[in-house]
């Protein structure tokens, strides 16, 4: 007797797509089958006819609230919103805070978790501002330790205030952190702004009295993305250190991401489903604040060069960068210097790639594939137990009915009392998902329970670390 059968869908495996019938036992897949196989084998059967079943998807880039941000959602509300969303895995952040190591803000991200973890996580700790040598010594047994992606910000999102703690990192020590990972064998997560020209650019627009927040573009601008790449990618050649742009949002960063790698240096790009669908225009709209993240919205040419990156291969991954809070908090702040970043859309990421990639722009079903879950995987070190549908992988599958088509409303949506994406019309959504082995969502409904989601240990292959692989 086999634990589950995924019967007749159009699976999207590593090796191309095939209607097949997937058998799990154990949280694991154990075949890929063609043949007819008896029903009354199965504990469990799941009709997915006419639906397009891909691995559950990994959000590599989401901020979980705790004690210290008490605004943001924790992970019991984000994780299950990502379920839904057809996401069975979350990489959260691990902050340092001053006075602090790496394995405090460890233990603070585990306090976070768990117990409230509907998704299977892990968490990239963040190097802040003035890192001590203490903590970047750090890296290597963490590495070890299955802790296997670092964060660092070339500079601090916003100008000085008591409210708001300093990531920026100099590139001084940025260089000795690029060391430290390049020998761990982790690769580093880079927020990529010139931070000398962001905050010239606070000044500027404080002298001349634009500081309402739809100016934030003119803050976090194109060619401050452009500087800082180019900056940090020369830095990572000479350090030999892979690195993960975060939020790629200007057409400038696609294009360095895309240069550096066609010199053969391990640089990955990463862009968000918010930046890829609105624009500095839309910082226009009544409460148009809610659209913003930082950096920043950009222009038009900015958002079809990262459709053109999504599409092509500069760019690998599709993430939301999450800050979830509530409407209140989100439209509370007004000005460049304090308006709330962040994106609540994690339970929309996969909806909106399905509709904005493979039914608008004709992306295949193995692109959306590689951007949602599998570039996810490899980057940060989980591949192959997750980010593909092949037998020995944990069983994490997410079953979309292509023929959903409507417009989003809150009632489909299960994290806040917002979304930018209300009334955006999707094609294609989420209908069945599968946990290791579990079915955790189906039509609607949570089958799983807080205490489900595991931590996972990862380590990064040596083809992500020595090039670009994906
Ligand atoms: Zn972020």
């Amino acid at each position: 007797m086999h634990d589950l059968l995924i019967k007749g869908g159009t699976v999207v495996t590593a090796s191309g797509i095939k209607t097949l019938d997937i058998v799990v036992d154990d949280g694991l897949i154990t075949s890929l089958s063609t043949n007819d196989l008896n029903l009354e084998d199965f504990k469990e059967v799941i009709d997915a006819v006419g639906m397009i079943v891909v691995p559950g998807g990994i959000e590599p880039h989401a901020h979980i609230g705790g004690p210290r941000q008490p605004e943001r959602s924790g992970a019991g509300p984000v994780s299950m919103a990502a379920l839904f969303g057809g996401t069975t895995t979350v990489l959260d952040f691990a902050t340092q805070i001053p006075g602090h190591d790496l394995y405090h803000a460890l233990e603070e991200a585990e306090e976070r978790w768990s117990g409230n973890a509907y998704t299977d996580y892990a968490y990239h700790p963040i190097l802040t501002n003035g890192a001590d040598e203490d903590s970047i010594s750090q890296i290597n047994q963490l590495t070890r330790d299955g802790i296997a992606s670092f964060k660092i910000f070339t500079t601090s999102i916003r100008p000085p205030s008591p409210q708001m703690q300093n990531n920026h990192t100099d590139f001084g020590r940025l260089g000795t952190i690029m060391e430290r990972v390049s020998e761990a064998g982790s690769i580093l997560l880079v927020h990529s702004e010139d931070d000398e020209m962001v905050h010239y650019n606070y000044d500027r627009l404080k002298e001349s009295d634009e500081w309402e927040w739809w100016n934030m573009h003119r803050v976090h601008t194109n060619q401050s993305e452009d500087v800082s790449f180019r900056r940090v990618s020369r830095l990572s050649e000479l350090k030999n250190c892979p690195i993960y742009f975060v939020h790629v949002s200007a057409r400038e960063g696609v294009q360095e991401v895309a240069r550096s790698r066609a010199a053969g240096l391990p640089i990955y790009g990463e862009t968000l489903h918010n930046y890829a669908c609105f624009t500095y225009e839309d910082y226009r709209n009544k409460d148009g604040m809610k659209y913003h993240t930082y950096p920043s919205l950009k222009g038009e040419e900015d958002r079809d060069s990262l459709w053109d990156g999504l599409m092509e291969g500069t760019l690998s991954t599709l993430a939301t960068d999450l800050v979830s809070t509530t409407w209140e908090e989100k439209i509370k702040f007004k000005t460049v210097a304090d308006v709330t970043g962040g994106h609540n859309g994690i339970e929309t990421r996969m909806g909106v790639a399905y509709t904005e990639g493979v039914v608008k722009r004709g992306m295949s079903l193995e692109r959306f594939v590689d951007i949602t879950s599998t570039n996810a995987a490899k980057i940060m070190g989980l591949y192959p137990r997750k980010g593909v549908i092949s037998p020995g992988s944990d069983a994490d599958i997410t079953i979309m009915d292509p023929s959903v088509d409507k417009e989003l409303s809150l009632a489909d949506l299960h994290l806040e009392d917002y979304s930018i994406w209300e009334g955006y019309k999707i094609k294609g959504w989420p209908k069945t998902v599968v946990h290791r082995g579990k079915i955790v969502v189906t039509d609607g409904e949570l089958l799983s329970k807080p205490s489900y989601g595991e931590f996972l240990p990862r380590c990064i292959s040596g083809e992500i670390l020595r090039g670009p692989a994906c």
